[in-house]
């Protein structure tokens, strides 16, 4: 039989909070259950908000929670030679276009296209898609403003990329935290438009370094929060097109504040360090959880 293998996959940008908890405290419950294996993957391509401090206070956090991971860690910054060769074969397969828009550029086009009484589309998360005219610049066009040192990032292609796959492209979500039978979810990865695959200087995106990694560490169970439910449709897209083997999925419930909301990693009441020092036990931390 193979072995199950869970993963926690936070990233080092700030401090770990009661969600991040409940989630990695769930994928050890799951793993131990299931006879599996439990990995810790640091999630930290993005080095101007990630630092070793976050990292440390974080590794610090979960070990005090009684979180035991299967070494070694892995840390997604340490493998951006890996990313750049697939992110190379994407160029070289024209599924991924440099992307020129700045935030200022991209704001004065949707203003102008509502100015026409068109409303522009937004992603789940709210943010307009962005516009087309990039994808058809000329070869040499591009060429030009890369050797000038124009700011840009890779794009991907997601019209490309959908007829490149054909049929439907779906996943399989566990119907709660039993594990015990999934029903398939279909993924719509174009509600994102043409998503950031890399950057100029990082050789990834979180989409392009997860779904690498999960098949590098051979992740048979995603299990994490909600929030990234329909950024899976993105992420089954770039398995297939790489031809990645795909997870079972399981997005959790989440941890929300007293007003609600999201918990996010500035508020501090809420952070594990913050109510560790307070005399939070790790087992009131899973009561607090629910678990
Ligand atoms: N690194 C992501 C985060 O901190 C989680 C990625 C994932 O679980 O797929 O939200």
């Amino acid at each position: 039989m193979t072995l199950l293998t869970f993963r926690f996959a936070p990233s080092p940008n700030g401090e770990l909070h009661l969600g991040h908890a409940y989630s990695a405290l769930l994928n050890q419950g799951l793993a131990m259950h299931a006879g599996g294996r439990l990995l810790l993957r640091v999630e930290d391509i993005d080095t101007t908000r990630c630092t070793p401090a976050f990292e440390a206070g974080m590794l610090a956090d979960l070990k005090w929670l009684g979180l035991a991971w299967q070494e070694p860690v892995r840390r997604q910054s340490e493998h951006f030679a890996e990313y750049r060769v697939v992110l190379e074969r994407l160029i070289r397969e024209e599924l991924v276009y440099p992307a020129f828009m700045s935030r200022g550029e991209i704001r004065a086009f949707i203003a102008d296209t509502q100015t026409r009484g068109r409303d522009w589309p937004r992603d789940p998360d709210g943010v307009p898609l962005y516009p087309p005219a990039d994808k058809a610049l000329p070869m040499k066009e591009r060429n030009r403003r890369i050797a000038e040192n124009a700011p840009f990032a890779w794009r991907l292609d997601v019209g490309a990329a959908m007829k490149r796959l054909g049929g439907d492209l779906v996943w399989a979500e566990f119907n709660d935290e039993t594990l015990s039978a999934t029903h398939s979810v279909v993924a719509s990865p174009q509600d994102w438009g043409d998503v950031i695959v890399a950057r100029r200087d990082i050789p990834t995106s979180y989409h392009l370094a997860v779904v690498m990694d999960d098949a590098l560490q051979c992740v048979s169970h995603v299990v994490r929060g909600r929030d990234l439910f329909s950024a899976t449709g993105v992420q089954r897209l770039l398995q297939d097109l790489l031809g990645l083997p795909q997870p079972a999925y399981f997005h959790h419930r989440l941890i929300l504040g007293p007003d609600g909301r999201k918990l996010s990693k500035s508020l501090r009441d809420t952070g594990l360090a913050t109510l560790r020092d307070a005399g939070a036990s790790p087992d009131d931390i899973r009561h607090m959880v629910g678990l």
